[in-house]
Order: C-alpha cells, then structure tokens, then sequence
C-alpha cells in the first residue's frame, strides 16, 4: 500500500503539499477545519472597495476532483511517537509522515486591552473573512475628518509588506471619499519591506492623507482602550474613529500542540526537507516555519509546499532529498493601477535558508507610471494563477 500522508491546514502551504504528495503516488488526506478557504492576498482592495469579497473564497471541490481526500474537521492532538493525528470528534487518522501548514494564530496576550472580544471593535484583519468586512465597512461608514489609526508589528509576521499596502489602500480611500480625514501608521520598527517605493509614493500620492510614525518616533501600541478607542504608544494616545490593530502573532496552535514550535512561537526546520528540528516525522510549511531569510508569504508557502512534498516523497522512497532553490515574490499596490514588488531566491547555507546572492530584486525607485502598472497587471495575474493552481 501506499505510505499515507496527513497534511494539516487547506492553505496555500497545505493544499499545495497536498497535491504535489499525491500526484507523488501517496495516499493523502488533507485536514482542514473550514469548508471554504477565504485568501488573504488580495483581501486589502476588498477593505478598499477594490475588490468583491466573493473573489476571496475558495472551496475544496477542486482538490477533491484531483482525488485528494478532504476532511472538514479540527485536528487536535497529535501523538507522534504513534505517528497519529485525532479530530475534534474523536476519530484518529494514522500517518507516515505528517505536513503542516497551519498558518498563524494572533497572540492576543501581546498588547494590554487587545483581545479577541477587542478585535470585534478594533479589527486585525489578519486572517481574512468576517474580520476583513468588518474593517471595510467602518472604513466605509467613517466621517469626513476621522482619523484611522493602524498599528504593524515587530518581525516576524505573516505578509511584510502587507500592513503597508493596507495604509497605502486606506489613504486611497480617505483621498478619494473624504479627504480631510487622516491615517495615523504606528510601526514597532524602523525599517519595512520596499520602504522606500512606499514612501516615495505616500509622498507624492498621500501627502496630507498618511503620517509613518516609526519605532524611533514612538510607533509601538503600548496599550489599546477599544470602549473608548484609543491607542496608547510610549510615547503619546491617539484618538481613532477606525483602529485596525496587527498585533504579534505565532505559529497555528496546532503547531504547540505537536511540539513542534519553540520558544518564539514558529517552527525551526531543516532547510531542506522542512522537517521540523523538534520532532522527526513532522514538517512545516508556510506562516508557521521558521524559514530564515524567506517571508511568510502565500508564494512563499506554496513554493516550500513543493519542496517539502518532494523531500517526502524521497524520505518514504529510502532516497536523500537534493538541496532546493525557492522563489519568493511579493506584490503590493500602492493605489488602483500601481503595483510594486520584490523578488527572492534563497536555498540551503549554513542550517538555514539564506539568500542567494545577487539574485532577486525590488522595483526601481524612479520609475515610470507605465512599470507601476504593469506590476499591478502582474500582481493580478499571479492571484489569479496561484489561487487556481492551489484550489481549481
Ligand atoms: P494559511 O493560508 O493561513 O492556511 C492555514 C490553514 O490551516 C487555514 O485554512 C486554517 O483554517 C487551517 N488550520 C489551522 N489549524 C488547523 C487545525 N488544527 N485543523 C484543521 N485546519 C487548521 N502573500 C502573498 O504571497 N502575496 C500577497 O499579496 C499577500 N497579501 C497578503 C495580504 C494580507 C492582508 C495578509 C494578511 C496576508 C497576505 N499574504 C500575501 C500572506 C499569505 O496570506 C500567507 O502567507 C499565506 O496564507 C500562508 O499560507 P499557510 O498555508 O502558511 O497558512
């Protein structure tokens, strides 16, 4: 019989690895707990209007029609000396190896006064879906004048340009519905992802619309009050008609649970078969790996994806997986119709996985508005090929 395979979280990382194990000839099932996947690249243009929250969820119908088995279900517990993984109602699944890609969880003991019940009046819109619509329609609903405050985190974090695509979307809004509002960015660091595109264009694009207030300048969120919405920094409070708060995060709980997350929270693994360096016979992908230089990005998680399935396939085989070179890309838009990116390659060095020298690269700072968007042509073209490639 064929080695079975279990792969816990129908993400971009899981539902990958899930079709690459079982194009592999393994018997694979693929655990995950929602019936319809909601994406988060892409989620941004819907909290600006830009894009039909619809365009966002994906069903497993797909996955099935390739004939990977799917089960809706929770997993939680994990015995691996069994090699095991049990469900929320009790039923167990044995496996060979187990894949997992659970994604992120918000830490939610990370900022005084920000809980779960908090996010219900100051969204993260983190994990896309009810949160994303929430934000999108105080967005909406917010008076001439308002100030939103968004707050970013310090690294890691799922998505580094992300929280400044989002300011970028937002100012878009408050320049082309009511301009006299304002976006306040608090950051608890100094640098970010394609700092200087962004900035050079809030300059030109957002003047009066975006103030950056880095960690130097006290951007960390010491504290939230969401009854009262405010924002607290060391350093002052500000006053929000919409707060959006990324608070920190850490790998998928499941994750914890398996023993396969460290201190930090993420996964450690081995660069070249993202088997995990706590616990034999279980891999991570995606958000919840420690995957050195490279980003936690949904091209990030796919790309790992295909690698890990290989080194697996390899592993059961009684063969040496060779060392891989992975591609990372990350789009941004900064308006409607002005895309930016930055592109990676990174492979195995020194227990890690690093950057490959002198490959990749960002787009060109001085640039005309014909290359800003084609890059927003291309950003859109790469949604729609991963996200049919992963779930069609
Ligand atoms: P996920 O996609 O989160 O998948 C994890 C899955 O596991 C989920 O479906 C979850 O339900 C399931 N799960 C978790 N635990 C369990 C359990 N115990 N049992 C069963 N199921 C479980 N990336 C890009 O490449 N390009 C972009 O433009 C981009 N834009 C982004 C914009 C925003 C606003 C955000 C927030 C992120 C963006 N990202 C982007 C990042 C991207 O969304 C993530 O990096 C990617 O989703 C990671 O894939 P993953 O498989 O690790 O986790």
């Amino acid at each position: 019989a064929a080695a079975k395979v279990v792969v816990i979280g129908g993400g971009f990382g899981g539902a990958t690895a899930a079709r690459a194990l079982h194009r592999g000839g393994l018997d694979v099932t693929l655990v995950e707990v929602n019936p319809t996947y909601v994406s988060c690249p892409f989620s941004n243009e819907v909290i600006a209007g830009l894009q039909p929250m619809a365009a966002q969820r994906f069903g497993y119908e797909g996955l099935a029609r390739a004939g990977i088995r799917v089960v809706h279900a929770a997993a939680t517990g994990i015995d691996a000396p069994a090699r095991r993984v049990t469900l929320a109602d009790g039923a167990t699944l044995a496996y060979d190896r187990l894949v997992l890609s659970p994604g992120i969880d918000l830490r939610f003991d990370a900022i005084p006064g920000y809980d779960a019940a908090a996010a219900e009046r100051m969204p993260h819109a983190w994990k896309a879906g009810e949160q994303t619509l929430l934000l999108a329609r105080q967005l909406a609903a917010m008076p001439e004048g308002g100030t939103v405050v968004l707050s970013v985190p310090g690294n890691p974090y799922r998505c580094p340009p992300g929280p400044y695509e989002r300011a970028s979307l937002i100012a878009h809004v408050l320049k082309t519905t009511k301009p006299r509002a304002k976006l306040i960015l608090l950051d608890a660091k100094d640098t970010f992802s394609k700092q200087r595109l962004f900035q050079s264009a809030w300059k030109t694009l957002y003047p009066t619309q975006l103030e950056y207030v880095p960690l130097a300048e006290g951007g960390q969120v010491s504290a939230v009050d969401p009854d009262a919405m405010i924002v607290r920094t060391d350093f002052s409070e500000y006053k929000a008609d919409v707060a959006c708060i990324i608070p920190p995060q850490r790998a998928g709980r499941i994750a914890a649970i398996a023993g396969v997350a460290d201190r930090s929270g993420w996964c450690p693994i081995d660069p070249v078969t993202f088997e995990s360096r706590l616990v034999p016979g279980i891999h991570v992908i995606g958000d919840a790996a420690i995957a050195g230089a490279m980003p936690k990005s949904a091209f990030s998680a796919n790309a790992q994806a295909k690698v890990c399935a290989d080194a697996v396939i390899d592993l059961l085989a009684g063969r040496a997986p060779a060392p891989p070179k992975l591609i990372n890309t990350c789009y941004s838009l900064v308006a409607p119709g002005y895309g930016i990116s930055i592109a990676g390659v990174y492979h195995p060095a020194g227990g890690v996985l690093a950057d490959v020298e002198g490959a990749g690269g960002i787009s060109p700072v001085d640039a005309p508005m014909s290359l800003r968007e084609q890059e927003a042509l291309y950003a859109a073209d790469w949604y729609r090929t991963i996200t049919r490639q992963v779930f069609g």
